[in-house]
């Protein structure tokens, strides 16, 4: 099978490679869409802990080909999405409900052989059956997963004024998620029209730049840049009372200045979310349902070949990239497509 590898930071080529073997409990994927995401991209520029070579892609949808010694819930020809991040089950954190922070944390496309390849294999119980999506919805589950962990701990209730700092392909699928809770006004801050237009799409008030947003404003503010002048800026927007959530990536070891001040006397609870912790079948439901919209986001459909291409559309944060998804074995629709 051919593979995108990379070999060190900022080495990358396809090579051929032996289609892996799914072991006991374990399924093989042949890989229909896999999104880039930014951990690729911290990947790439060694900018992650994590062993070299290594085959990225974690966001992925495909359909299974065959099953190891043990599986029953999964079959040959199921159409799947994967949550990419193993649990142990079996340490502290995961016995306390608390996946997200398992001490044997194992994770595709960090960890071991990821889904930027024509197959992947997986532990069955990180695969779940995606019906009549399409694999381009299902390569968001992962990422919508992370999001609704996220609004869930960001807690915005009923009536609430939210801002949210960015809209990328997380940005603008916080917001669609932020909606479902009620809130009577959602303000995107957005430099890239394209994408404001697109936050406007789905229901939110665009502003392009971040004096244009008031202060002492809103219930829930949310970062999603991960740009620290940008998550500098998150206390003055909130009401006294208010909430922050930190969701944007900001880049490993950089040291974040917030007006302490200004935190103690609004009393400002300010949070962050990792990860996610079981959202996966709430993110099937949602993208189901119409109530979180994807086809939209998706702006390039490259082969593996171009994935440094892909990697320097969002590095460079042109006007019309939003989210760029690799086509691993060259078309969306692999083997039988049994979509109706
Ligand atoms: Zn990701
Ligand atoms: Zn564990």
């Amino acid at each position: 099978m051919r593979a995108l590898t990379i070999a060190q930071a900022n080495r990358v080529d396809v090579r051929e490679m032996p289609v892996p073997d799914p072991a006991p409990s374990e399924v093989l994927i042949r890989v229909a869409a896999c999104g880039i995401c930014g951990t690729d991209v911290h990947i790439l520029r060694g900018e992650y802990l994590g062993d070299y070579p290594i085959v990225p892609g974690h966001e992925f949808a495909g359909q299974v080909v065959a099953v190891g010694r043990g599986v029953s819930r999964i079959g040959s020809g199921d159409r799947v999405a994967v949550e990419p991040n193993i649990a142990c089950d079996n340490c502290n954190p995961c016995l306390n409900n608390r996946q997200n922070f398992c001490q044997n944390w194992q994770a595709i496309g960090v960890t071991r052989q990821g889904a930027m390849a024509e197959y992947v294999t997986a532990p069955e119980k990180v695969v779940v059956e995606i019906g009549d999506l399409s694999y381009a919805q299902g390569a968001f589950i992962e990422p919508l997963s992370c999001v609704i962990h996220g609004i869930e701990r960001a807690e915005i209730a009923l009536g609430d004024r939210v801002a949210i700092l960015g809209a990328g392909p997380i940005g603008l699928l916080l917001l669609q998620v932020a909606l479902t809770r009620g809130p009577v006004e959602v303000t995107v801050l957005e430099r890239q029209p394209a994408r404001g237009a697109l936050a406007e799409a789905y229901g939110a008030r665009w502003v392009p730049t971040l004096t244009a947003l008031p202060e002492d404003a809103y219930d829930v503010v949310i970062d999603a840049t991960g740009a620290l002048p940008v998550m500098a800026r998150t206390p003055a927007l909130a009401r006294k009372g208010g909430s922050v959530l930190l969701f944007g990536v900001p880049p490993r070891g950089a040291k974040l200045s917030l007006d302490a001040f200004t935190i103690f006397e609004k009393g400002l609870t300010v949070r962050s979310s990792f990860t996610s912790r079981r959202n996966t079948f709430q993110a099937l439901a949602l993208i189901r349902s119409g109530a979180v919209r994807v086809d939209d986001l998706v702006s390039h459909r490259l082969p593996l070949e171009r994935f440094q291409e892909g990697v320097a559309l969002i590095e460079e944060g042109q006007e019309d990239v939003v989210k760029v998804l690799m086509l691993p074995s060259g078309t969306e629709l692999p083997l039988t497509e049994t979509r109706t």
